[in-house]
């Protein structure tokens, strides 16, 4: 009888487009699936862990139709699969790639290991629309920008995604643990979410046929639910880009009024190719700044101005309602996610490592190119920073972004009375407009914990003092 071949589950927790389980059920023997906890690694932990826990049992329940059960393991890579191998008496293990370069130098020396021992090890494709090693520009240079980036990809001839591997003999899904260190806290947000595979593709086509006709226009807007919410399911692969990009591209075939809209989806949906492309250019981009001066920045070191910040403390709405966003859905907005960055490091000069970690507990999309890339492109430590410069002040755009103050009347109710004119500044309005209210700064809501304006000129000394060199 054909011995197993072992798949390795990563961020591809689907059976579509999942081009290493193809591979192996293509196979004459039995197929194992295993999930390593790989204790080496940068992993999953907060909401992260949780979302991760359920995907594994929805993961197993869809592999258990494929006849392939899934172990869930933790430990060191090479020694807990070294320990499955030897226990199947395994001779092929197929993986899809990742990027990250501590995840490369792992997977290379599994390959080199299991290779010498005689099996067959093969990897795939399966994690982005065009892999990071074959984008460079015309000079053979990996890109540093964004735009050229893109102009590039969206004339790649994306491969299409591969069907679910037809079915083999059933079997019971096997027990997974779907508490496993995940955090008490974290439980009640998640039943907010549909997690797995299944939830993906109905999420994505649910947005395909509606709110994506106005997703060019209003995408910005954090009141309006018009963006995919798609993040979670892509950063653990519960759907892949290109199940994405041409679903897309299928519905503007057949609706040419939406290209536009759709086209800048997909351009947003490039920018996770783009990240992957940073990360797997540089050193880990989670600890060193992407250039590398700007790690000589004066970062503060202030643990209650941190945790101010952290619990949405911070005096200025439209700041505040983001990170109470954040701690009661597990998810926020992009432009605010952009906001609130903006202050932790420009303003009050806390490092960005701080809050990518804030982040990486936090999201349930908290993944490992996204998360330290846009914190870095925030920062002005990252290739395609906005310029310096540009440090965004919270006042004028919650009044740009949430005129009408239902973003912040949603998560900051204290100061949900107050009239349009206040709502992003209350320290501004006049005392009988907060009386009238009883809004008592200082006690009901916090007065603003720095002075945007001097803060923005001590940040701009910084960068500048390092940008001369
Ligand atoms: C400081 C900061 C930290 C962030 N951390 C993460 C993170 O850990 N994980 C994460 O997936 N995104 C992160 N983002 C990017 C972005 O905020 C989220 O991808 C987006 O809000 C998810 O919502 P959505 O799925 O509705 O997005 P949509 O607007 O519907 O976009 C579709 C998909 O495109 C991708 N995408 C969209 N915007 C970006 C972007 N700016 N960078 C990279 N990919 C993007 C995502 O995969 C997203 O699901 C971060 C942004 C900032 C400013």
């Amino acid at each position: 009888m054909a011995q197993p071949s072992l798949v390795l589950v990563r961020r591809d927790l689907r059976l579509a487009d999942n081009p290493a389980l193809s591979a192996a059920l293509e196979g004459p023997g039995s197929v194992v699936a295993l999930y390593i906890h790989e204790t080496n690694l940068r992993r999953p932990t907060g909401a992260g862990r949780s979302w991760l826990n359920q995907s594994l049992l929805a993961h197993a329940a869809r592999l258990a139709t494929l006849g392939v059960p899934l172990e869930v393991l933790e430990g060191p890579t090479e020694a807990a699969l070294a320990e499955a191998v030897a226990r199947h008496g395994a001779t092929q293990i197929f993986w899809n790639r990742r990027y990250g370069p501590a995840e490369r130098a792992v997977d290379a020396a599994l390959k080199a290991r299991f290779r010498a021992d005689g099996l067959a090890v093969d990897s795939f494709a399966g994690d982005t629309l065009v892999e990071p090693f074959t984008m460079e520009t015309g000079t053979g240079k990996p890109y540093s920008v964004y735009t050229p980036f893109w102009k590039t990809l969206r004339t790649r001839d994306i491969a299409r995604p591969l069907p679910v591997p037809p079915a083999r003999h059933p079997i019971a899904p096997p027990v997974v643990d779907a508490d496993y260190r995940a955090p008490g806290w974290a439980g009640p947000l998640l039943a907010q979410w549909a997690v797995g595979e299944v939830a993906a593709e109905a999420r994505l086509m649910a947005f395909l046929n509606g709110p994506v006709g106005d997703y060019a226009g209003s995408r910005d807007f954090p009141a309006l639910n018009v963006t995919s919410r798609l993040s979670p399911h892509m950063a653990f692969g519960e759907i892949s880009p290109r199940q994405i990009w041409h679903a897309a591209k299928a519905m503007a075939a057949v609706r040419p009024e939406q290209d536009a809209a759709i086209e800048k989806f997909l351009s947003e949906v490039a920018w996770r190719d783009f990240n992957i492309n940073q990360l797997y250019h540089r050193p880990d981009i989670a600890v060193h700044p992407m250039v590398e001066k700007f790690g000589r920045l004066p970062w503060r070191d202030d643990p209650a101005a941190l945790l101010r910040w952290q619990r949405g403390q911070t005096g200025f709405p439209i700041v505040d309602a983001g990170m109470r966003e954040l701690w009661q859905t597990g998810t926020m907005h992009n432009r605010v996610r952009m906001l609130v960055a903006s202050l932790l490091t420009k303003n009050l000069m806390i490092d960005w490592r701080l809050g990518e970690a804030w982040f990486w507990d936090t999201l349930f999309d908290a993944d490992p190119a996204n998360n330290p890339g846009n914190w870095q492109w925030v920062a002005g430590t990252g290739l395609d920073a906005s310029p310096y410069f540009r440090i965004f002040n919270p006042i004028t755009q919650g009044e740009r972004f949430d005129a009408e103050g239902q973003y912040v009347r949603r998560y900051v109710p204290e100061l949900a009375s107050l009239p349009n004119e206040w709502l992003h500044k209350p320290f501004e309005a006049p005392d009988a407009v907060l009386e009238a209210r009883g809004i008592r700064l200082g006690v009901t809501y916090p007065r603003p914990m720095v002075d945007l304006k001097a803060s923005r000129g001590a940040a701009l000394e910084a960068f500048s003092a390092l940008s001369a060199d």
